[in-house]
């Protein structure tokens, strides 16, 4: 369902992407791992169209994701496909990204009834339920400063889910989170990897990319080094680099 080609991107003479392929297929769950600054976040940002790319391309569903125009002028596609492209790759950020000013349940049920347009009976019924799977269907009516770090990351999880995408895109979802938190936050993921769902996961945390994946992908200075099942990757990497970053993360 996602397809990515020969994708090169640059923040002025930086070169982050440097030609990047990648294709996540109906219900695989992948892994990016790689050190800081390596060009993960970028790569998940290309997909949705929150970056723009210089070269290559990015396709959903076989249909080219990319910005129009020149110069200043450009802009991210046409609105109705920045809406179908974040309702379909559903991304959750590493610090949650939740309206503070509204409750939880509101969140849940924001984008899906104002850009969606979708019923909000419909909606509230769904957003009821995605947070009982995700384990906080008691916290409906909190704000975000009253859950914990945790159940914070499970409520946006919740939000992702609720807007019904292809794919779900995460972005180091368990980075800013104490270990026994982080632990309730990989539960949820793993229930969603054995539901079959498509997932492409930056992760930092070695056991999760091990335990959820498919296919793994190390990324290092905008290149794929090396690249492959978990448990080859994990239990014999080729390349040095993998091997340095492996040790350096143990
Ligand atoms: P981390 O593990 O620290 O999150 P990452 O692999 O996600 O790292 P990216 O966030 O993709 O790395 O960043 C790759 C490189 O691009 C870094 O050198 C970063 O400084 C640079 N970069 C990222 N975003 C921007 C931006 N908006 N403007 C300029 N440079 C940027
Ligand atoms: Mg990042």
């Amino acid at each position: 369902v996602i397809e990515i080609r020969d994708l090169h991107k640059s923040y002025g003479q930086l070169e982050v992407l440097k030609g990047v392929s990648l294709s996540a297929h109906r219900g695989e769950v992948i892994s990016l791992i790689g050190s800081s600054g390596s060009g993960k976040s970028t790569l998940l940002r290309c997909c949705n169209l929150l970056e723009d790319s210089q070269q290559g391309e990015v396709l959903f569903k076989g249909e080219a994701v990319r910005w129009r125009g020149h110069g200043l002028g450009r802009h991210p596609a046409d609105r109705a496909q920045v809406i179908r492209i974040r309702t379909n790759l559903s991304m959750v950020f590493q610090q949650f990204n939740l309206w503070a000013h509204m409750t939880i349940l509101q969140n849940v049920m924001e984008a899906p009834v104002t850009v969606l347009r979708r019923d909000r009976h419909e909606v509230e019924e769904a957003a009821r339920g995605y947070l009982a799977k995700v384990g906080i269907g008691d916290k409906c009516d909190a704000y975000p400063a009253q859950l914990s770090g945790g159940q914070q990351q499970r409520a946006a999880i919740a939000r992702a889910l609720c807007m019904e995408p292809t794919a779900l895109l995460f972005d180091e979802p368990t980075s800013a989170l104490d270990p026994e938190l982080e632990q309730e936050v990989v539960k949820v993921i793993k229930a969603l990897a054995e539901e079959g769902r498509t997932m492409l996961i930056v992760t930092h945390d070695m056991r999760l990319a091990a335990d959820v994946s498919d296919h793994v992908v190390f990324l290092h200075r905008g290149l794929i080094e090396e690249e492959g099942a978990p448990d080859t990757l994990f239990g014999n990497p080729r390349t040095e680099r993998l091997r340095q970053f492996l040790s350096a993360t143990a």
